[in-house]
């Protein structure tokens, strides 16, 4: 769900399935042409980042590390790349030195390139990542990673698809190809990159003045899938990759600090709940299903009660472990006193925070964000309620990483990367740390 971030980048290999306003209007819910790249598969073959036990297991077999070992090696690997953050098999001291020699020949350690950071006035922090060829045909997929730090904690936003089948009217992304799923290794790479950037393993430290917490805790201390892509539409991966984020010998974050946002699908909630035990976030954003159908058309499917019936069934839900709600705020279309009301109505018995998004608008959207007195209106009337109601603050503006900026502005930093590269200037120079456009 690209509720915190909403990103344009395609691969050669896509169909060409853009989503026009008249096919909008004709009721498409999803695009087609998904390109699924097998499970859990290492990016370019031979990288071990990301990959889970079972993977790391298999890779050792193949190199002719005995059964009996393998249990051994798996939790040395794991502790070297996971916990340590390591970069070289030289590095993996435990480690006799022709296994090392071994690994290195068969394998590598590589993490996917970033193609660019850029860095806010306010900390948070911009990539995008290319991740590895998966054939000859493809130059590799890009996506884009946000880091937002605060004093306590610092939040990942990461991707599960390039693209998105979706369409929801408000979004970005929804009007862009669906290119794939990512995998598992490529998901739980968004993390490792980020370590690398910010310094956060240990012995590292954070490049000069950048803005990390201070509490004394991991610089990266929560996730949120609110990325590129429908995380339940990819739910394997997704699973596979909480599981590694999540192993107490490695990256060590807790499943409490991990949320999965979906638009929706009913029918993978429960499971997400019941293996991946994290927290979920639901992209409702209206409270009548004829105004849902037109945001958030998977409502078509999946409508208003049958989600909300859904939410009120996820595992171990508890004032403890709410649901956040994500209402973008649509000037004149869901934000009246009436549809405040009606949230409270609807969320009845459920445990839940409801996070209003104030709507940044993009090129061609038809949506206005809604005045401010209107939002805190909106606000009041679900706090008087009982519910927690913040107004999510845009963070990373100034670099194009709030939500629903990205498309347009990467493609009009694409412009002028050709416009620059006419004129024999590096593409460097649009995308270089703290250009602050
Ligand atoms: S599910 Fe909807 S909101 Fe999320 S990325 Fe896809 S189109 Fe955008």
């Amino acid at each position: 769900m690209a509720t915190v971030l909403d990103i344009a980048k395609h691969n050669p290999n896509a169909a060409p399935v853009a989503v026009s306003e008249a096919a909008r209007a004709a009721g498409f819910i999803e695009k087609t042409a998904e390109l699924t790249v097998a499970a859990g598969a290492a990016p370019g073959g031979a990288s071990l980042i990301g990959l889970t036990r079972g993977q790391l297991k298999d890779s050792l077999s193949q190199i002719g590390v005995p059964e009996r070992e393998l249990k051994m090696r798996v939790a040395q690997l794991w502790h070297w790349i996971y916990f340590r953050g390591a970069r070289d098999f030289a590095e993996m001291t435990n480690m006799g030195k022709e296994l090392r020699a071994k690994l290195a020949a068969a394998y590598t350690l590589a993490r996917p390139k970033v193609v660019s950071e850029q860095v806010s006035k306010d900390g948070t922090r911009k990539w995008l990542i290319r991740m590895a060829s998966t054939g000859p045909l493809d130059k590799g997929a890009e996506i884009e990673c946000v880091y937002i730090p605060e004093v306590d904690r610092g939040t990942l936003c990461v991707s599960s698809q390039v693209g998105c089948t979706l369409t929801c009217s408000f979004c970005h992304t929804g009007t862009q190809r669906l290119v794939r799923n990512l995998t598992s290794a490529e998901i739980v790479a968004q993390l490792i990159v980020a370590r690398d950037c910010i310094g956060d393993w240990p012995g590292a430290t954070p490049p000069e003045g950048a803005f990390v917490p201070n509490d004394g805790g991991r610089f990266v201390s929560n996730i949120v899938f609110m990325g590129m892509g429908e995380p339940l539409y990819n739910t394997d991966n997704v699973i596979a990759a909480i599981d590694v984020m999540s192993d107490g010998e490695g990256l060590t974050l807790s499943r409490r600090r991990i949320t999965v946002s979906t638009s929706g699908v009913v029918p993978q909630m429960e499971r997400l709940g019941a293996e991946a035990n994290t927290m979920l976030a639901i992209s409702l954003h209206a409270v009548r299903d004829e105004l849902r159908d037109e945001l958030v058309p998977i409502n078509r499917k999946y409508d208003i009660r049958q989600l909300l019936d859904a939410c009120r069934a996820y595992p171990g839900l508890s004032n403890a472990r709410r649901i956040t709600f994500e209402y973008v705020m649509l000037k004149g279309v869901n934000d009246s006193d009436a549809d405040a009301r009606k949230l409270v109505q609807l969320l009845k018995g459920i445990p839940a925070k409801i996070n209003l998004i104030p709507f940044n608008p993009w090129p061609g959207s038809k949506y206005e964000c809604s005045d401010w007195e209107r939002i805190e209106r909106f606000s009041e009337i679900v706090y008087r309620a009982g519910y927690a109601s913040p107004v999510r603050t845009p963070r990373g503006r100034d670099i194009l990483a709030a939500c629903g900026q990205l498309k347009s502005e990467t493609e009009k930093l694409r412009a002028r990367a050709r416009m620059m590269a006419e004129q024999g200037i590096g593409a460097e120079g649009v995308y270089a740390v703290g250009n602050g456009e």
